[in-house]
């Protein structure tokens, strides 16, 4: 049986040169033996061009900004990463008290910060309203409230957004749409107009803005195209009730290629969003955008190392030192990424299943691979940047790899690897 070949990902910080695979000018076997495996690789070159395709998008013929670019740190965390972005004049878009905290450890500017989430304890919107950020998305009329009693509290006023759930079917794997009726996210459409009437009546509460994430993964256009329709609908009605909103977010999602996706291109995206706004009269508000996955995905890999082939009957198993503690997509979604060999090799090659040392049989990271390795090789799996590292766990005791970051021929080590000791350091026995 011949299967379809997947093609790898498009990737601008890494490239395979005679056989060598390479982070910007980097061979990835140095960094393995530098830094050991599993070990997480990203480009700043991939992560500035992700950026700066969105940013030349935001900007019109004129010179005149249409949109500012929020990175939705959650894909990516890492605080240098973040000051990457940073530099470069992007927002961050926030869901807890810790992605606040990374924020205002950067120095990232509050008026720079959206805080986003479905379930916001009081501590947290306390957290950010202290630190006066731009806008507090909110969705749910119980959390209007809670932010209201929150703010009276500290006496001071609260900047609002109102999610909207669309209900539009952004195509994607159902663990990550979140813009139908069903989903747990934002305000029902039918109830948006009643809840702003609502805010507006608060104390202390100051409607600026809109808000709506569908998603993430999302390959086409068409559905961002059908949300936006609908919040623009809402913002007119608003405006005859003389509710005045300033800015628009149109959340994030926009998806990468792993190999057979074939998402939009970033400035055209973009450039497709924000014409459609202005077509409709709306190009008088600053529009936010809040990419996560599209800044960073393609932006690193995991290093990997094969500690074991083992043939089998039915299958056979390629073992590797990373697992689905240290990359879980594929657990989780049985997402698909790209694993190439980090050197190519003249061995036999054989289909095999990827999988990590953890106990668990969901603990894969490829399926029917084919692949010409031997023990000790290297493996590096492509497309990890996003939800990567920020998903990894400790399950099993493994300590968290470390990660790097390449800018031209130098490495910088942005996390280091953790210590097994650390992880049991906050444990106590029981007193005898
Ligand atoms: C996760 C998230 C994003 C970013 O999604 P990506 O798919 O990574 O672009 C943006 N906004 C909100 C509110 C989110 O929860």
């Amino acid at each position: 049986m011949t299967k379809k070949a997947i093609p790898l990902p498009k990737l601008s910080g890494f490239t395979e040169r005679n056989g060598h695979w390479y982070a910007e000018e980097i061979p990835l076997a140095d960094l393995a033996k530098e830094f050991g495996t599993p070990l997480y690789v990203y480009s700043r070159k991939a992560l500035t061009e992700a950026y700066e395709a969105y940013d030349r998008a935001c900007v019109d013929v004129h010179g005149k900004r249409r949109a500012r670019v929020h990175f939705a740190m959650k894909a990516n965390s890492n605080l240098a990463v973040l000051d990457c972005f940073k530099k470069l004049g992007a927002g961050f878009d926030l869901v807890s008290g810790g992605e606040l905290a990374r924020a205002l450890e950067i120095g990232a500017d509050p008026k720079s910060l959206v805080f986003a989430g479905v379930g916001k304890s009081a501590d947290e919107i306390a957290q950010a309203l202290k630190a006066h950020v731009k806008c507090i998305n909110v969705e749910s009329i119980a959390e209007l409230h809670k932010i209201n009693r929150v703010a009276k509290e500290l006496q001071c006023r609260a900047p609002i957004s109102l999610r909207i759930n669309p209900d539009v079917d952004a195509q994607t794997h159902p663990y990550i749409s979140t813009g139908l009726k069903g989903n747990k996210f934002g305000i029902a459409y039918h109830e948006v107009l009643k809840t702003y009437r609502e805010a507006a009546l608060l104390s202390q509460i100051d409607v600026v803005g809109i808000d709506c994430h569908i998603g993430s993964q999302i390959t086409t256009t068409a559905p961002y195209l059908d949300a936006l329709d609908k919040v623009l609908d809402l913002v007119s009605q608003l405006q005859r009730e003389g509710i005045e909103i300033h800015h628009l977010d149109l959340g994030g999602g926009l998806g990468i290629s792993y190999g057979e996706e074939n998402p939009p291109d970033i400035t055209d995206f973009t450039n497709t969003l924000l014409n459609r706004v202005a077509e409709r009269g709306f190009g008088h508000l600053d529009v936010v955008l809040e990419p996560g996955r599209s800044l960073v995905g393609n932006a690193g890999v995991l290093l990997t190392k094969v500690e074991y082939l083992k043939p089998g009957a039915e299958k056979n198993f390629c073992i590797v030192d990373a697992a689905m503690t240290e990359l879980m997509r594929p657990a989780l979604y049985e997402a698909y990424h790209s694993i190439v060999p980090v050197q190519r090799k003249a061995v036999k090659s054989s289909t095999y299943d990827i999988v990590g040392p953890v106990c668990e049989s969901g603990d894969w990271l490829g399926k029917d691979r084919e692949l010409a390795v031997e023990e000790e090789d290297l493996l590096a799996i492509l497309s990890a940047g996003a939800y990567g590292f920020v998903m990894a766990s400790n399950y099993n005791t493994r300590p968290k790899p470390a990660e790097i970051m390449v800018d031209g021929n130098h490495a910088y080590v942005i996390r280091a690897r953790e210590n097994i000791n650390d992880l049991f350091a906050t444990e106590q026995l029981l007193p005898k």
